[in-house]
């Protein structure tokens, strides 16, 4: 070959380094993935894993991070996703079509049901709600395919018999699918308990820097996979490899973390059990919260994430004034960084069979000084 231009030498890839190893999650960026031949092109398999075809469809990172993933929850194939809200619909767009019938819990992360309502309304898939705490009552027509699932449900804090939804379910040759994000893929062994599919918001403990939106969908079944990858190989939820590194970053101390918040979080949900104001706090490992049994049953742990129910003689005004006088407690949504929050909700006035009808405030305990917090919340309290 000729001499090349500098600025070819430029644009060219340079050579790897075969004798550079590191400790660090390299950030392996594409779009245009190179072929070594036209031969290897056109022998390509978008959804074999072990190839790499596009940018899109995955790089060594975000491989990596699959892999990691499918290991923490003892699975056997991941699927990454732009956010946790993308990996609720891919899962149903992928697993249900025209006809098909879901089942959606009554305390399910909101959207999830408007997951639900679009399906319904634009591509002919039913919908209902069932009580996942009462099994027996659900409704499984000839057409359900699938039972959706939260478990502790979302504000609200049921903890699901799973094994039980998930008999009645396969009896009916319905999938379960379970959205796990407050386990974390570490603290409920969702797979052993019968769940077919687990879905988790990466954005929460995993990525634990308040910064990055990506989902995950863990399976063992490999056809359940290769119908996940298909769906997402045409509509194209791919994630950067970029925030890829940064899961990977906070993977090996989630364990650490969730374990200490979840400390914290006990002796703080303990603490406003005694509050004359509050009439319930719900948070699974506290004995009269919904599902406590089964929580000891099922999980190891409990996230940090936690709500509390004022009496009802509290008004929302003054449940908010008591909100905005926290100073370590931050207002937002999403959770499972190093910072507490603090969100109000009126559940009591939208669900009518929640037997609390005061104004209830989700509460999520981060990395701060135990000791801080409370002295936060003591002075806030002051207020109701
Ligand atoms: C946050 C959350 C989601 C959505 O995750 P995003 O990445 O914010 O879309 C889904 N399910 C549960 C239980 C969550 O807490």
């Amino acid at each position: 070959m000729t001499k090349k231009s500098p600025w070819t030498e430029l644009v060219q890839p340079e050579q790897r380094e075969e004798t550079f190893n590191t400790l660090a999650n390299s950030v392996e960026r594409a779009s245009t993935v190179v072929f070594k031949d036209v031969k290897s092109l056109r022998q390509r398999d978008w959804r074999d894993k072990s190839q790499y075809t596009y940018g899109l469809l995955g790089t060594p990172t975000t491989r990596k991070l699959e892999r990691k993933l499918a290991l923490m929850e003892e699975g056997k194939h991941c699927v990454l996703t732009s956010s946790g809200l993308s990996a609720i619909s891919l899962t149903m767009l992928a697993l249900l079509k025209h006809g098909d019938r879901v089942l959606i819990p009554d305390n399910a992360y909101e959207p999830a049901a408007e997951v639900a309502r679009l399906m319904a309304n634009n591509f002919g898939i039913e919908w209902a709600y069932y009580d996942p705490m009462h099994p027996e009552t659900i409704d499984f027509t000839p057409n359900t395919r699938m039972l959706w699932t939260e478990t502790p449900g979302s504000l609200t804090m049921e903890v699901v018999d799973l094994p039980a939804l998930a008999a009645i379910a396969h009896r009916h040759d319905a999938l379960v699918a379970v959205d796990a994000t407050w386990g974390a893929g570490i603290v409920m062994p969702v797979f052993d308990l019968g769940a077919d599919i687990s879905i988790q918001a990466l954005t929460k403990y995993q990525s634990g820097g308040s910064d990055v939106l990506m989902g995950s969908i863990v399976v063992r079944d490999e056809r359940l996979h290769n119908r996940l990858l298909e769906a997402n190989t045409c509509l194209g939820f791919g994630v950067s490899p970029e925030d890829c590194s940064l899961v990977l970053r906070s993977l090996p101390h989630l364990r650490l973390r969730y374990e200490a918040q979840d400390k914290v979080a006990r002796d703080i949900a303990a603490w406003f059990r005694q509050q004359a104001v509050v009439a319930n706090v719900l948070h699974p490992a506290l004995p009269d919260s919904p599902g406590h049994d089964i929580w000891k049953r099922d999980f190891s742990g409990a996230a940090s994430l936690f709500s509390v129910v004022f009496q009802p003689e509290i008004s929302q005004q003054r449940v908010d004034a008591f909100i905005d006088a926290l100073k370590l407690f931050h207002v937002g949504f999403s959770w499972g960084g190093s910072v507490s929050l603090a969100l109000p909700f009126e559940i009591g006035r939208t669900r009518k069979d929640f037997p609390y009808k005061g104004s209830l405030v989700r509460f999520y305990i981060g990395l701060e000084e135990p000791h801080d917090l409370l002295t936060d919340l003591r002075q806030a309290l002051e207020i109701l």
